[in-house]
């Protein structure tokens, strides 16, 4: 019997599952590969190694623990926190951006209240111009029970139009509420390599630490080079979010620590082909790099389902989840 740290959740779950060995292979034995929610309340997690027929591999129910105060549909993290929102389109990734309809639909008068940072008349009535929310910047001090926190959906941190000294005071906020794990995702890696020269002080110099992960967006084939810059960020924790997945993608995944795939969902959504997906889950099996499928899309996120070749893929790096 191998004690198994139960990563989803440490502080609510507080349990110790014990799994029985692989029986297939000696190694990467009794990963927590993941876990599911069928609501807020009850966890799941996903004992086991990835061979089908591992006698380890099973799902253990945890006891019912509420798990966020902000619910967000989004399968690969717990919370969102938009201290910014409002972003421009700069690749073929942003044609149908989720954030941009919302801000255009639900969100038109909230964000249309307040003044853009670049104040033009043109801004001024588009309700995805960058906006600052400072009001927000606090949230994660007040989330005392450690979360999974997508930084910013509804905007890019690294956008031209946000100050630097704001990020500065975001990522400060990252470092003080260190209980926390952020997800910092943008297709603008070369600011955010930018953004560290300039402020290395703040991680003394050094890395940034594993409880903020740096990611960026890679559509298709085009936005790979966006991989080779999110390298050079000295972050201890990168990934990569193949979402929405619109052409085959080819890439190294050196210094690469989790890949996350999805399809494309929403009206004029553009199907994602399965030899694309498998293709990188493939890759990140053959580099021992966690692999996330969060959906094959369609007309709602959950149209498609999210299973690939018979199997959920919730994986998600080692280094996750910390606990004061
Ligand atoms: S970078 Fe992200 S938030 Fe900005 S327009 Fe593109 S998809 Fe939307």
């Amino acid at each position: 019997m191998v004690p198994v740290t139960c990563l989803a959740l440490p502080k609510a779950c507080g349990t110790l599952p014990t799994v029985h060995d692989c029986g297939i292979c000696e190694s990467d034995l009794h990963r927590v590969t993941g876990f599911s929610t069928s609501d807020f309340r009850t966890q799941f997690l996903w004992i086991g190694c990835r061979h089908p027929g591992s006698r380890s591999a099973r799902w253990i129910i945890c006891r019912r623990a509420t798990v966020m105060g902000q619910r967000t549909g989004i399968e690969w993290t717990h919370a969102t926190w938009n201290p910014v929102t409002g972003c421009t389109r700069i690749s073929s990734g942003c044609d149908n951006c989720y954030a941009a309809t919302l801000a255009h639909r639900l969100l038109k008068d909230t964000y249309l209240s307040r003044p853009p940072v670049v104040d033009s008349p043109q801004n001024r009535e588009d309700p995805f111009a960058v906006r600052l929310w400072p009001e927000r910047l606090a949230q994660p001090l007040q989330w005392r029970k450690p979360r999974m926190i997508f930084v910013n959906s509804m905007s890019d941190i690294f956008h031209a139009h946000v100050p630097e000294a704001y990020t500065r005071q975001v990522f400060e906020v990252m470092l003080e509420a260190s209980w926390h794990t952020y997800q910092v995702l943008t297709k603008r890696p070369s600011q955010a390599l930018r953004f560290w020269e300039r402020n290395k002080d703040l991680f003394d110099g050094g890395a940034i630490p594993p409880h903020i992960w740096v990611g960026t967006s890679v559509e298709n084939q085009q936005a790979v080079y966006r991989v080779d810059l999110l390298r050079r960020v000295p972050a201890a924790l990168r990934f990569i979010s193949c979402e929405p997945l619109i052409g085959p993608v080819e890439v190294d995944l050196e210094g690469i620590h989790w890949v996350i795939v999805g399809g494309e969902s929403g009206l004029g959504h553009r199907p994602v082909r399965p030899e694309w997906v498998t293709a990188l889950r493939d890759r990140c099996i053959e580099r021992g790099v966690p692999f996330f499928f969060k959906q094959w899309g369609g007309r709602t996120p959950k149209a498609g389902g999210r299973v690939l070749e018979g199997l959920t893929w919730d994986e998600f790096p080692n280094a996750n989840y910390r606990t004061r």
